[in-house]
C-alpha cells in the first residue's frame, strides 16, 4: 500500500510482537516520536493537531509535570506502604476538590482498577450484586469491569447481574426517561435475585456518544438510586479534572452527590495513576472484608505527577479555558451544521464535544464519520469516533487548546465535508 516503507516496517514489527491485543488507529497508523502542548510530531517530520487525547490534559510533555516526575524519580520511588510527603500532599489537594462527605481516596494505577474497586464497594455496602449501566458504556478491562462494559462485548448477551439502559441522549425529558429506565432495570435485578447494588455511569457518557444537556438531568436517577438503597457510582475517568468546564467533576454539573467516584486517565497527565474517592465508612467495610493493596497505586512518582497536574489546572485556569474554548468550538461546529447536512446534533460540555454524523433523514452514518476522521488525519488533525453506532465525532483535546486551534480544525472539517 501507500503506508511508506518505514511505517510498514513498524506495523510489521508490532504484529510480530504485540500481535493480537494490538489495536491501532487509522488506515494509515501514526508513528509518533515526540509532542508538545496540543501537537504531536511524527517520524516523517509531520505535525498533528491533537483533538483526541485527554490523557495529556495539561498539554503533551507539560514542563511542570516532566520536572516533577524527573525530580521525584531521582529522589525516591517505591511501593506504597511507607509514609510519603508527596503522596499525602496530593491526597489532601485532591480531596479538597470534592464535597465534604467524599473524604477518602484509595489510589490505583488505572481507571479499570478504580471501577473494579467501586463495584466491590457497592456489593459489600448493599449486600447485592446487580449493576445498571448504559448500552454503549465502557468502564475498563478487568474481568468484573468488562461485565459492566457493554461496548466491550458487542452482540453478546450481558452477564446475568447487569442491565444496560439507553444513554440519556435525545429529545424531551431525558432525565425523567433515564430515571424510569433505571427503575425498570433495578426491578428486573430484584426479580432475578441479584438485587440493585449500584448505578455506574460515566457522567459525560463518552462511549455512548456524549450526553451533557440539560445540566442536572442525572439528578433524578441519582435520587431514585439512593431511594432504592443502591449506590451512585460516578465514573469520572473521562469528564474529571476540569474537562467539562464546570468545576473539576462531571457530576457537579448535575447537582448530585455520588457515593463513589472513580478517577484515571488525565490524573497524572500520562503517568499511570487512578483513584476511588468515597466516604470513609464505605472504604473501611471494604478494607476489613477483603483487604486491599496496590503495589504501584499512587506511588511517589505518580503522586508528584498528579500534584503538578492539579497545579497546572489551577494556576493556568484550565477549567475556565475548557468552558470558553469549548463553547467557541461548539459554536463553530453548529455554524458548520447550517452549511452541511451531514452534521447533525452537536453536544457536549467544556472540551468534550460530540457531533452526530448523519445521512438521509438524519440516520446515523458511521461510514461518513469514518471518512471525516480519516480525512482530518490526512489534514494533520486527530479526532475519534464514539456512540453505539460509531457515527459520533469525538472531540476531546488537551485542556490547553486555544481558539486559534479551533479555527484550524473547523476550517479543515469544512474542507473535508466539501470534499464529500
Ligand atoms: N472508565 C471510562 C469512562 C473510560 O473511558 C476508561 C478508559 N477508556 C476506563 C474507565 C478505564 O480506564 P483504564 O484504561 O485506565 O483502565
Amino acid at each position: 500500500g501507500d503506508l511508506g516503507a518505514e511505517t510498514a516496517a513498524e506495523v510489521e514489527r508490532r504484529k510480530r510482537t504485540i500481535g493480537p491485543t494490538s489495536v491501532l488507529f487509522y488506515e494509515k497508523p501514526l508513528h509518533v516520536v515526540s509532542a508538545e502542548g496540543v501537537w504531536l510530531h511524527t517520524a516523517d517530520g509531520g505535525r498533528f493537531l491533537d483533538l483526541y487525547n485527554n490523557v495529556p490534559s495539561v498539554g503533551h510533555c507539560n514542563p511542570r509535570v516532566a520536572r516533577a516526575v524527573a525530580d521525584q524519580v531521582a529522589t525516591l520511588n517505591i511501593h506504597t506502604r511507607y509514609l510519603f510527603d508527596v503522596v499525602h500532599a496530593y491526597a489532601d489537594r485532591l480531596l479538597a476538590t470534592f464535597p465534604a462527605p467524599l473524604d477518602r481516596v484509595a489510589f490505583t494505577c488505572t481507571g479499570s482498577e478504580a471501577n473494579d474497586v467501586a463495584l466491590r464497594l457497592a456489593t459489600i455496602a448493599t449486600g447485592r450484586s446487580g449493576f445498571v449501566v448504559t448500552e454503549a458504556a465502557y468502564h475498563g478491562n478487568t474481568s468484573a469491569v468488562s461485565d459492566v462494559s457493554p461496548s466491550s462485548r458487542p452482540g453478546k448477551a450481558l452477564a446475568a447481574h447487569v442491565r444496560a439502559i439507553p444513554a440519556p441522549i435525545g429529545k424531551g425529558d431525558v432525565g425523567r426517561r433515564f430515571a424510569e429506565n433505571v427503575r425498570a432495570a433495578a426491578e428486573s435485578l430484584e426479580q432475578s435475585g441479584h438485587g440493585f447494588a449500584g448505578l455506574l455511569v460515566d457522567t459525560i457518557f463518552s462511549s455512548d456518544g456524549i450526553a451533557a444537556d440539560p445540566p442536572g438531568f442525572l439528578r433524578e436517577a441519582a435520587d431514585l438510586t439512593h431511594g432504592l438503597g443502591a449506590l451512585f457510582i460516578a465514573d469520572e475517568v473521562q469528564p474529571g479534572f476540569g474537562r467539562t468546564g464546570a468545576g473539576m467533576w462531571g457530576f457537579e454539573r448535575h447537582g448530585l452527590l455520588p457515593d463513589v467516584v472513580t478517577l484515571g486517565k488525565p490524573m497524572g497527565n500520562g503517568i499511570p495513576i487512578g483513584g476511588v474517592v468515597a466516604r470513609e465508612d464505605l472504604l473501611k467495610d471494604f478494607a476489613e472484608s477483603v483487604g486491599y493493596f496496590n503495589t504501584f497505586g499512587g506511588n511517589p512518582v505518580s503522586s508528584a505527577a498528579a500534584l503538578a497536574v492539579l497545579d497546572e489546572i489551577e494556576q493556568r485556569g484550565l477549567v475556565a479555558n475548557a468552558a470558553s474554548v469549548g463553547g467557541y468550538l461548539r459554536d463553530g461546529l453548529r455554524e458548520l451544521g447550517r452549511l452541511h447536512e451531514a452534521i447533525g446534533d452537536v453536544r457536549g460540555a467544556g472540551l468534550y464535544v460530540g457531533v452526530d454524523v448523519v445521512g438521509a433523514g438524519g440516520a446515523p452514518d458511521a461510514q461518513a464519520a469514518s471518512r471525516l476522521i480519516n480525512g482530518l488525519r490526512d489534514r494533520n488533525i486527530l479526532i475519534g469516533a464514539a456512540g453505539g453506532f460509531g457515527n459520533v465525532l469525538k472531540i476531546r483535546p488537551p485542556l490547553v487548546l486555544e481558539r486559534r486551534h479551533v479555527d484550524i480544525f473547523v476550517d479543515a472539517l469544512d474542507a473535508c465535508l466539501r470534499a464529500g
